[in-house]
């Protein structure tokens, strides 16, 4: 059986991975645009139980990643100067090119090597295969030659964010928060490796125009927001790796299969950074529909309305605290009228996830705080 993959991001690789483990004669061909060492972006973030996503099943994967990891347990919400720690809120990170190297020596190991530096245009180069994943992230082609069938939805989160990094190390995952002449600024940080950081910066609309981000050159832009958050980044300068000023898109699909072809990640749905979970979506997105191809027998039309209908509700979850998440952003401004407790306290009620109940076990030294200021939660 063969089948064709484009994209080599987590979700292209990890799919192929998961194929050849359970169908060991499958021939499988991954198309890649950029080259193996190549990506955009810095560290990301995995949410919650990091990679426990993975030890039961793969717990070969699992270890191989393990170790790059960094690792924290609270969140730290600075705003109007003071820095409030938000226990119990466990994330792990790794650098994005590390994970692609990681899994694509993995994948070696099942004699999957993808062709990088290949641009696909259309999917012709897939005629030949009784299989088709579209794991083409966001602008994928396999979703724009039949976006009606697919019946995609679009909208965008209307701040506007630049994905930096930087050459310091930040104790755990910080959200600054900074009122400038301009308007209003908010920084993402997280150390992905010992001396390294994702620094993600964030604005509203009318900051954006206020700087007249849109007219300067990228030189300029990271220029600024150095200023911005020199306090925090001290002697430190930020680093760009294609870091433009985007919107963030939401996609979601009605539909995530089409005769033979099926999306996976971020090319059939997106979810807002700020949550951290696009990458483990990604995975658990190929784990659902190889799990659904074996146990329909690689049965494609028995295959993906299974894997549509039984990853569905819990998807959802994910991208409907996503969304919150996001929206809770585009109004970030607004919030940061509150003292800096009261804002970490809507900060991390924001996707709707967490109940008072949920957060006095989940962080009873943040709840203890609240209750000695004499502030509610709800
Ligand atoms: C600012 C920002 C911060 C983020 N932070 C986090 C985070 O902290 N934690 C987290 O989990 N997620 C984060 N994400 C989301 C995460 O990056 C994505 O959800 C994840 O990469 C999705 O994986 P994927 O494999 O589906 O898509 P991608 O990673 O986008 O991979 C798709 C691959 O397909 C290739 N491709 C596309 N079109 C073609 C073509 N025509 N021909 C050949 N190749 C093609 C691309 O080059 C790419 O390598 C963040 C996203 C952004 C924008």
């Amino acid at each position: 059986m063969k089948f064709g993959i484009l994209g080599a991001g987590p979700a292209g690789l990890y799919a192929a991975i998961l194929i050849k483990r359970s169908y060991p004669s499958a021939t499988i061909k991954i198309f890649e645009q950029n080259p193996s060492d190549a990506t955009w972006g810095f560290g990301v973030v995995f949410s919650d139980q990091a990679l426990s996503f993975l030890t039961k099943d793969d717990p070969q994967t699992a270890d191989l990643i393990e170790p790059y990891m960094e690792k924290w347990s609270e969140v730290n919400v600075t705003h109007q100067n003071e820095t409030v720690v938000i226990d119990g809120v466990g994330f792990s990170s790794i650098g994005r090119l590390q994970l692609l190297q990681l899994l694509q020596k993995r994948a070696a190991e099942y004699d999957v090597v993808p062709v990088y530096n290949k641009k696909i245009e259309n999917l012709a180069v897939f005629d030949d295969c009784d299989i088709v994943i579209g794991a083409d992230g966001i602008n994928s082609v396999v979703r724009a030659e039949a976006p009606d069938e697919f019946d995609e939805r679009f909208s965008i989160i209307r701040n506007w964010f630049c994905w930096y990094g930087t050459n310091r190390s930040f104790d755990c995952l910080t959200q600054t928060f900074v009122e400038t002449e301009y308007g209003f600024f908010n920084a993402h940080h997280y150390r992905y490796t010992p001396k390294l950081s994702t620094f993600i910066v964030e604005c509203d609309e009318n900051t954006f125009e206020n700087v007249g981000f849109a007219e300067l050159s990228e030189a300029e832009s990271q220029n600024i927001c150095e200023s911005v958050f020199q306090e925090i980044l001290q002697d430190a300068s930020l680093v760009a790796n294609h870091s433009i000023w985007r919107q963030f898109p939401v996609l979601n699909n009605r539909i995530w299969y089409r005769d033979n072809r099926v999306l996976i990640g971020d090319a059939l749905h997106t979810a807002h950074y700020s949550i951290g979970s696009g990458t483990r979506l990604a995975m658990e997105d190929a784990i659902a529909l190889v799990q659904a191809l074996k146990e329909s027998e690689f049965d494609y039309a028995k295959a993906f309305p299974k894997f549509q209908s039984e990853r569905q509700a819990t998807l959802r979850k994910i991208t409907d605290a996503s969304f919150n998440s996001g929206k809770w952003y585009e109004q970030f401004a607004t919030h940061m009228s509150l003292p800096p407790c009261k804002f970490a306290l809507s900060y991390i009620m924001r996707s709707g996830r967490i109940s008072a109940e949920k957060l006095h076990g989940m962080s009873p030294k943040f709840a203890a705080e609240l209750e000695a200021r004499g502030i509610q939660i709800e």
